[in-house]
């Protein structure tokens, strides 16, 4: 049977790579919502769209297309039919991200692309809202969590290792606004689900985390 696994919790905690983990052992899709958003704040950015302006924002929306294509082996997002998977990760766009995730205009088309996206089910998504307003009915509900100095070091590798430089202070100051920014929030605030598996990966490796979680699935009918 096909389920849909819902992955939320904070910042850089390993979110991404246990849901792509699992997304290829099962053969499902694998659905990066904040890779939307984060596409969402580059065209608004790199367009001069007021962010705080609801009707340029309303306007602005039915101007972008994101999509997903695999290239080697890598899950790409495309924005505008432009390969835009290295410049949504840059610090530029995560410091505009979580304001720009706030708006109810902006949520409301994401949640609508994401939805369609699991309509056949057999999909592992990541974000912050998939288990409470995306896909409220998912078999399986993950809430990830670790130590916000553990997730600044991983932040800090995962960045080097796309040669993108940037300060562990600055990075370890913007996972912090950006949970902020993400559990206050009127709209859809990041929160776990009643139902929701918690995992605490701080001292787990990817491979006890992805075992942990895979068991959870089987267990419910993965
Ligand atoms: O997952 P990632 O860290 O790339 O997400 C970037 C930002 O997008 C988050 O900090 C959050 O503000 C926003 N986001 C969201 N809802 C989601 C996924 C991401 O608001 N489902």
């Amino acid at each position: 049977m096909s389920i849909i696994i819902a992955v939320d919790g904070h910042s850089s905690c390993g979110k991404s790579t246990l849901a792509k983990a699992l997304a290829k052992h099962l053969h499902y899709v694998y659905g990066d919502s904040g890779a939307m958003y984060r596409a969402v704040t580059l065209y608004f950015l790199n367009n001069l769209v007021n962010y705080h302006d609801v009707q340029a924002v309303t306007e602005a929306l039915g101007n972008i297309k994101i999509r997903f294509k695999r290239i080697e082996g890598q899950n790409t997002t495309f924005l505008n039919d432009e390969n835009v998977e290295r410049e949504i990760r840059t610090m530029r766009i995560s410091e505009h991200v979580s304001p720009v995730s706030t708006i109810p205009v902006v949520r409301r088309a994401m949640v609508e692309q994401q939805q369609h996206m699991g309509k056949k089910r057999g999909i592992v998504m990541d974000g912050r809202d998939i288990s409470t307003v995306v896909f409220p009915d998912a078999e399986l509900k993950i809430y990830l969590t670790a130590e916000a100095d553990v997730r600044t070091s991983r932040r800090h590798l995962e960045l080097a290792s796309k040669g993108i430089d940037a300060d562990w202070a600055e990075i370890k100051h913007n996972l912090l606004e950006r949970d902020r920014i993400d559990s206050t929030r009127f709209d859809s605030p990041l929160r776990q689900a009643p139902d929701a598996v918690v995992i605490d990966n701080t001292f787990l490796s990817e491979e006890e985390q992805f075992e942990l979680a895979l068991n959870y699935a089987r267990e419910r009918g993965a």
